[in-house]
């Protein structure tokens, strides 16, 4: 727009420079005109003067020579004046009958016309009869002379005032220089032009193409009132009078035969002639092309130039645009689509009515490998997840990184269970190590996913389907689940929980539960603190849901820290009303364990309560290895290397293999519920249950029985090695101050 808008103001000012310009190529020609006019008119009032004086003189000596008579002859002394002249064609004397009898030897004396006589030269020869100055007469050929001639006479009166003769001179009128000149005129469309008022007889013509023919008969000639007189000389009826007695030539515009013309005219009134200079418009135009040209030329690349100068910044500008435009959609680390990408991808497919699925990736313990390894590597980890999952989904329609250890996949697979089917390979895939620096990373992700418009018609609910199915999946890690209607009432119950468990944590109104652990003969030797919820809304939450929430929305570090230092604390009060040696299991979050801090954060808890580290337990599970066995090993070993023991919860259940153990700093072994429940009915979990303990004795792990409810199992796992148990058999989990009670129950069962 910018250029059009300086290329409009352009040609304004080029329009009224031409317009000038055109103006003062016209004041040119008009002055051009004028001053040729006028010097042409000058020089034939001198031609014109100069033969009269000639002829003046000539009569002068043709009387002293006593010659005026009718005896043809051709006197000597008349050669001599004429070299006076060159261009005359030649002259003489002729008497009042228009005979002519004294010429020049340059003319013919037996073709000497009589000049009353002849047509061509009556008229002129009568008015110099009539008149004591000289007459120019009409233009014609002189066959006497061979040329033809501008006739001046004079007449040569007596004493007494009659004409005796009247002296008649040629000038040459097609000579090819001087003032009648053939070449007066400048190219075709120019003209000099002289001719007579009285009768219109053109006196004389320098044209391109004109012949002296046209002297013979009257032509159409510049008829000066008709035109448009250029100087203020007034309007009206007398105003070629005004014209006729201005003493310089006055320019003029004119219209002829359809073309238009300019030139400059001026009256002779001595010689009653009309001196003319004329040329047509084109002659003017050709002249403002030439210079116009220059300037069209100068303005046409000028403007050439600015459009490529407008043209560079306007691609800049596209450029720059479209890679802001490239950045407002894409995620600056992985390049990947970013949430504003995503969004217009999802609601273009929407729009055009795609049937389609959405994937939602997250990396397992994300925040863990950020906190602890900073944010380089934790960066690095995306891109390298970035480039793998781009890679293993290039057929699909997009990826996305939505911020954080977050991804998405949209995909036209819309069909539920290929849709499952393409996670479960996506995750097969996407379960690696990634190397970044010295660090070896195992990474997780789980996945959830859902399909539109089934679960969601937009993005938001499309979306939405697709987190609480993530969430879902989270639960068992390395999972992958698609949206279910009922996930929508878990996740409103979540929602709640998470509400009313920020509330608990703050005012303190979880507590702890603590179930006994006793050895093969019935005594109890320690007791896990398990945390309890029971809210004025909710109701009784069970740990297990609880601590789920907790881990997702982030409260399990204050959940975590109230519990050991709750759990510490009954401690300290139970053992001193014990008097035997007790020791206290504690289960760990992931999430704690893998905090920054986290090993002086627990010595300085026993210290604060005295206990000390080898009456501490802390539970963890597999999945604290989940972001790399290497990282997590400093931490097990400075608190094993205080004193305290590591106990391995849920073994056998998570994805880690059983090799995994032997390279573990672990203390304790807990065989899972699930396998105790079945160990007399299973042939499976019998075996498993065999290997873990195999395994536990191997390392010399102490190895805990949870979950026994039957004496059958007892005995059982007695007999297959088992050291510890704990059950509903012995105990469900009793408050504080019930403890005391059971565990003295208990060890008075003994058998000793
Ligand atoms: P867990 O660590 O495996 O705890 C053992 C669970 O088995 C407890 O459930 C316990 O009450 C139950 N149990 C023990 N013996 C029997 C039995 O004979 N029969 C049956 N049916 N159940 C038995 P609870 O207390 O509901 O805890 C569930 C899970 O919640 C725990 O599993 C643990 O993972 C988590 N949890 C509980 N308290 C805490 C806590 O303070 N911190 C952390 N991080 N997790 C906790
Ligand atoms: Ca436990
Ligand atoms: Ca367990």
């Amino acid at each position: 727009m910018l250029f059009w808008f300086v290329v409009a103001i352009g040609v304004l000012i080029l329009f009224f420079i031409l317009t000038s310009m055109w103006e003062s190529t016209l004041r040119t020609q008009e002055s051009h005109h004028q001053s040729r006019a006028q010097l042409i008119s000058q020089s034939v009032t001198n031609v014109l003067r100069t033969h009269e004086l000639i002829l003046d003189v000539a009569a002068a000596e043709l009387v002293r020579s006593d010659l005026i008579n009718h005896t043809r002859e051709v006197p000597p002394f008349l050669d001599d004046i004429m070299d006076a002249s060159s261009a005359l064609a030649g002259f003489g004397m002729a008497m009042p009958d228009g005979e002519l009898v004294k010429v020049t030897s340059s003319v013919d004396i037996h073709q000497a016309p009589n000049l009353l006589e002849q047509e061509a030269s009556r008229d002129g020869f009568q008015r110099a009869l009539e008149s004591d100055r000289l007459i120019v007469g009409r233009t014609y050929f002189l066959a006497a002379v061979n040329a033809w001639i501008i006739p001046a006479r004079k007449a040569v009166r007596n004493e007494n005032g009659d004409v005796v003769a009247v002296m008649s001179a040629g000038i040459r009128a097609d000579g090819d220089t001087g003032v009648f000149g053939k070449n007066m005129h400048v190219g075709p469309d120019d003209s000099v032009v002289i001719y007579r008022e009285h009768d219109g007889y053109l006196q004389f013509m320098s044209k391109e193409g004109s012949s002296p023919e046209m002297y013979t008969s009257t032509h159409e000639v510049p008829e000066p009132h008709e035109v448009d007189w250029v100087d203020d000389i007034g309007a009206g009826e007398n105003i070629l009078e005004v014209v006729k007695a201005r003493p310089v030539p006055s320019t003029y515009y004119r219209e002829r035969g359809g073309e238009n013309y300019i030139g400059a005219a001026w009256y002779s009134p001595d010689y009653e002639l009309w001196i003319i200079s004329e040329s047509n418009d084109r002659v003017v135009w050709a002249d403002f092309v030439k210079r116009g040209s220059i300037l069209l030329a100068v303005f046409s690349a000028l403007a050439v130039l600015l459009f490529i100068l407008v043209l560079h910044i306007e691609r800049a500008e596209k450029e720059r645009r479209s890679a802001l435009m490239y950045r407002s959609r894409h995620d600056d680390l992985t390049s990947l689509l970013n949430r504003v990408g995503l969004i217009d991808q999802i609601q273009e497919l929407v729009k055009d009515g795609e049937n389609f699925g959405v994937i939602l990736l997250d990396i397992d313990n994300f925040s863990g490998i950020n906190d602890r390894f900073g944010q380089d590597h934790g960066d690095k980890v995306l891109t390298e997840f970035a480039r793998c999952l781009a890679e293993l989904a290039r057929d699909q329609y997009s990826v996305a990184r939505l911020g954080g250890n977050e991804f998405a996949v949209v995909s036209p697979v819309r069909n539920p269970s290929k849709l499952l089917a393409l996670c479960n390979d996506l995750l097969k895939s996407l379960i690696r190590e990634i190397s970044s620096g010295p660090l070896r990373l195992q990474l997780g992700v789980t996945l959830g996913a859902a399909v539109s418009p089934e679960h969601g018609g937009s993005f938001n609910s499309i979306i939405r389907s697709a987190h609480l199915a993530l969430y879902q999946a989270k639960k068992a890690r390395n999972d992958v689940c698609l949206y279910r209607k009922d996930l929508e009432a878990e996740h409103l119950r979540r929602v709640h929980i998470e509400q009313r468990l920020r509330v608990a944590i703050k005012n303190q109104e979880l507590f702890m539960a603590y179930q006994p652990q006793l050895d093969d003969s019935g005594r109890v030797v320690g007791m896990e603190a398990l945390a309890r919820w029971n809210d004025a809304e909710l109701g009784y939450v069970p740990p297990n849901e609880f601590v789920e929430v907790a881990e997702a929305c982030g409260l399990m570090i204050d959940l975590g820290n109230y519990v050991l230092d709750r759990s510490l604390a009954d401690f300290r009060v139970i053992v001193d009303q014990v008097h035997a040696p007790l020791e206290l299991s504690v289960n760990i979050s992931t999430m704690q364990f893998i905090q920054p801090g986290f090993g002086d954060f627990v010595l300085a808890k026993l210290k604060k309560h005295n206990v000390h580290p080898r009456q501490l337990t802390l539970e963890i599970t597999e999945t604290v290895f989940i972001s790399g066995f290497e990282q997590v090993l400093p931490v097990l070993e400075q608190l094993r290397g205080a004193g305290i023991n590591l106990s391995m919860d849920d073994f056998g259940t998570g994805y880690s293999s059983l090799s995994l153990l032997r390279k573990l700093p672990i203390d304790e072994l807990k065989i899972d519920k699930s396998f105790v429940d079945s160990i007399n009915d299973d042939e499976r979990a019998r075996n498993m249950v065999e290997s873990i303990i195999a395994i536990g004795q191997n390392h010399r792990m102490r190895l805990v029985a949870e979950g026994v409810e039957e004496a059958a199992q007892f005995k059982t796992l007695i007999a297959m090695g088992c050291g510890r148990f704990q059950g509903y058999l012995f105990s469900r989990p009793v408050r504080a101050e019930e403890l005391l009670t059971v565990i003295n129950e208990c060890n008075a069962r003994v058998i000793h």
